[in-house]
């Protein structure tokens, strides 16, 4: 029998209710036995079911990320990994996944994008949609965020992101519009026009709520919520997390003073109580399902491995260099063939087993036939040490030792951190607050070794010599603090089994602390001599560069696409040394390519997660093809985009180009001609388009016959794409289907068009209109390569 929700709140006084709105810690709720209110748990995904800690918890599966996954345009793709995260999430007992990651890629200087799926909104949606079906089919929920207009990370607390209604409606709000069968969606900590978007009433309450009857549960960002009442009246029905923050006590006494009515307290309580029924957490407790698929267990390696490499583009193919002969003698050169980044940074970062490098990946495949050779640096900030150069001293595992002390020195816990870092203050689970820290680990090489600290306090560095370091806060607040916090190092003589320790004094309630070691870098003419001489010497060359967690990560933006380091010097060289080069790009979003014509091959790989080595190898080989098509547009150069700072003036960023964000604004000659365009990808077949027909329906459809001419099994993305008779309407995806054909065969498509693409917001009437008849639909693979416009 159904649960009667509203009798379970009438059962409740108004201090009771109003606690249950605010988390009782980094990721939990509040239980409530009289009610049968079982503890929710929350996790970050979108890339990994990190558990309850926000680092150095459990070792997890890492997926591939986002825009990766959102390359293969394959719904069947994002509802696997609904699936297969709900398992994540239910091997943990989690009720709540936070993600998927809805927002746009507005401008390619976004730090986060590597989160988000693309700057589509039609893509976005759809993909999101599919997500998340995937993963409440099996009783845990997903949580789109970051609403709304918080496609940048630029002063992100302050920012306000100013929006013309058509433009939010349209484009921002579309892809939450799509995908809002989710049943939770978390609120951005930007400002909307003005207003916090956690005090939203008219995005949360007028659109989210009444037009679109949402019936799910609307949580805030961590410590985004500025307020009390205008924030409950505003719409947001919780605060993350807990167990303070500005409700509680705040609240109560506002609806005692009649600034908040306390049916809207009620109608909160009432979608958390949905919430928890839905995933089943209220009354009976859900059943767990067990055995679930471990993080190394060959399932999830096939899995993880499959939907990389999929997603991979190959952006360039000249004299069709890839797939690479098995019997070719490969240089593979690169920092990133080394140390593949396998996610971006922040709160999508999880904990995984092991990352597949792409020169394991490829030397497994080929022996003897790959010659490695590091490449340039690619980092400004040193990062906590690495495998093999910090030792757990008490069991000699690849990490530190960390000891948290009381104000007392009395020890309130130690802990084993395998990534060298930890995290204080935010999900500690022990009693007592941190005072200070205790780091230790014995160095793994022998020569002359950079050592250091890395967080806010005062720190002593006792072994392998006395220093100390005063590090202080930026003072921009929980994202910088944890993200990236300030750190000192300095050069040191060691041999290997030495210690390294240091003492940590608190100066900050809440903070990531850690060590860090790494060798002292080589010149980079070295390096590049060295890579020259392994090119000349193979039959190719493939050289990996790529972005790293300093540019791709939250709370920071880009400030050019520009490879970092000396990257394309490295990839001039080579390619001016080797026979034929191939160029892997290991990035979720556009970086430039100055060397683009001097190379046979670009293979686009994004941040591929845990079996990244291995699904590289394998799209390298055609093993798997990668089939992906990009999900953004690359921009030929900097700022030759139609949308580009994220830099607020005076507190404001204004999103001034409308709805002609991307692809859009480039086919209107708002930018010059991209690099390469949204939906643009070679995949390993070649393809003719014949017989294309619009059939007229309940929704526009067309058809067309796809041949695969190529000498592969290969897979097509079938794009359709609106060209408006307005001037002022730009060109929009409204369609896509995707069909695998063996060399020689045609299939037959079908496009239905979605209708969501065929209105436009009329401020004049505060409503929906269609779009004017006529214009034309444009048949392509990404809008330069055009194959067929029917009208
Ligand atoms: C991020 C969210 C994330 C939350 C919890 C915030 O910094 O913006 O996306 O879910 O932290 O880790």
């Amino acid at each position: 029998m159904a649960t009667d929700l509203a009798a379970l709140i009438t059962s409740l006084d108004l201090p009771a209710k109003v606690r249950l709105l605010t988390g009782a810690s980094a990721f939990t709720l509040h239980p409530a036995a009289e009610i049968g209110l079982g503890e929710l748990r929350f996790s970050d995904g979108p890339t990994g079911v990190r558990g309850l800690k926000f680092s150095g918890g459990r070792v997890v599966s890492l997926f591939p990320n986002a825009t990766l996954l959102a390359s293969s345009w394959d719904e069947t793709v994002l509802h696997e990994v609904g699936v297969l995260l709900a398992e994540e999430a239910m091997a943990q007992e989690i009720h709540v996944v936070l993600g998927p990651t809805i927002n746009l890629h507005r401008s390619a200087l976004g730090g986060r994008l590597f989160e988000a799926y693309s700057e589509d909104p039609l893509l976005t949606g759809r993909l999101a949609a599919a997500y998340v079906r995937g993963m409440q089919d099996n009783g845990i929920a997903a949580c789109l965020k970051h609403l709304v207009a918080n496609e940048s990370e630029t002063d992100r607390n302050t920012v306000d992101s100013v929006v013309d209604e058509a433009t939010l409606r349209e484009l921002y709000l579309l892809p939450f519009e799509i995908a809002a069968d989710a049943w939770s969606i978390m609120a951005a900590y930007n400002d909307v026009n003005g207003l916090p978007a956690t005090e939203q009433h008219h995005v949360i309450n007028e659109v989210v709520k009444d037009a679109w009857g949402y019936t799910g549960l609307v949580m805030s960002d961590w410590f985004a919520t500025k307020s009390a009442a205008p924030a409950a009246n505003g719409g947001l029905d919780l605060v993350m997390p807990g167990p303070s923050g500005p409700w509680g006590d705040a609240l109560v006494a506002d609806v005692r003073a009649g600034l908040v009515d306390e049916s809207v307290i009620d109608d909160h309580l009432h979608r958390l109580l949905l919430l928890a029924q839905r995933v089943g957490a209220l009354g009976d407790e859900r059943s767990w399902p067990s055995p679930l698929p471990l993080p190394d267990s060959p399932v999830r390696r096939e899995q993880l491995t499959r939907l990389a490499a999929t997603g991979m583009t190959v952006l360039r193919n000249e004299g069709d260099v890839l797939p690479l002969a098995r019997s070719a003698r490969v240089a593979l050169i690169g920092r990133h063939a080394v140390e593949t980044i396998d996610m971006g940074g922040g709160s999508a970062q999880v904990n995984p087993p092991y990352q597949v490098s792409v020169a394991t990946g490829l030397t497994e495949q080929l022996g003897a036939r790959v010659t490695v050779v590091d490449g340039v640096d690619v980092r400004t900030r040193p990062v906590p040490a690495r495998d093999g150069f910090l030792t757990d001293p008490l069991t000699g595992a690849d990490g530190i030792r960390v000891t948290l002390l009381d104000a007392g020195g009395s020890v309130l816990e130690e802990r084993f951190c395998p990534q060298s870092k930890t995290m204080v203050g935010m999900d500690d689970d022990f009693p007592g607050t941190v005072a200070s820290a205790r780091l230790a680990g014995r160095v793994g090489v022998t020569g002359s070794v950079e050592l250091g600290v890395l967080g806010v306090g005062e720190w002593t560095v006792t072994a392998p010599s006395a220093q100390s370091y005063s590090l202080e806060s930026s003072g921009n607040g929980f994202g910088e603090e944890v993200l990236t916090p300030p750190l000192q190092t300095a050069t040191f003589t060691v041999a290997a089994g030495d210690l390294f320790s240091a003492t940590v004094r608190l100066t900050t309630a809440m903070g990531l602390f850690g060590l860090i070691a790494f060798h002292t870098p080589r010149s980079t003419v070295d390096v590049i001599d060295d890579a020259v001489r392994a090119a000349a010497g193979a039959d190719v060359a493939v050289v990996v560069v790529g972005l790293t967690e300093e540019q791709e990560t939250e709370s920071v933006d880009k400030s050019t696409l520009r490879l970092p380091g000396a990257q394309d010097a490295l990839v001039e060289a080579v390619a001016g040394a080797a026979r034929r080069t191939v160029v892997v790009v290991n990035a979720a979003t556009p970086v430039l390519m100055p060397w683009l014509a001097r190379v046979d091959a670009v293979l686009w790989a994004g941040l591929p997660g845990q079996e990244g080595g291995h699904a590289v190898a394998a799209a390298l080989l055609g093993d798997i093809e990668p089939a992906g098509r990009l999900v953004t547009t690359f921009p030929a150069a900097d700022a030759a985009a139609p949308a580009w700072s994220v830099t607020p003036v005076g507190g404001k960023l204004p999103y001034a180009e409308g709805t002609f964000i991307g692809y859009r604004g480039h086919f209107a000659g708002r930018a010059p001609e991209p690099a390469f365009w949204l939906g643009h990808g070679l995949g390993y077949g070649r393809w003719e388009y014949s017989d294309v027909r619009l059939v007229t329906g309940d929704a526009l459809t067309v058809t067309a016959t796809v041949k695969n001419v190529g000498g592969r099994t290969s897979r097509e993305v079938v794009q359709v794409y609106l060209r408006p008779v307005e001037k002022d309407e730009p060109v929009r995806l409204v369609g896509w289907t995707s069909v695998t054909v063996a060399p020689g065969e045609s299939a037959q498509v079908t496009v239905p068009t979605d209708p969501r693409l065929w209105r436009k917001w009329d401020t004049a009437t505060s409503s929906w209109a269609r779009l004017a008849d006529g214009g034309e639909l444009l048949v392509a693979r990404g809008l330069g390569d055009i194959r067929a416009v029917v009208s």
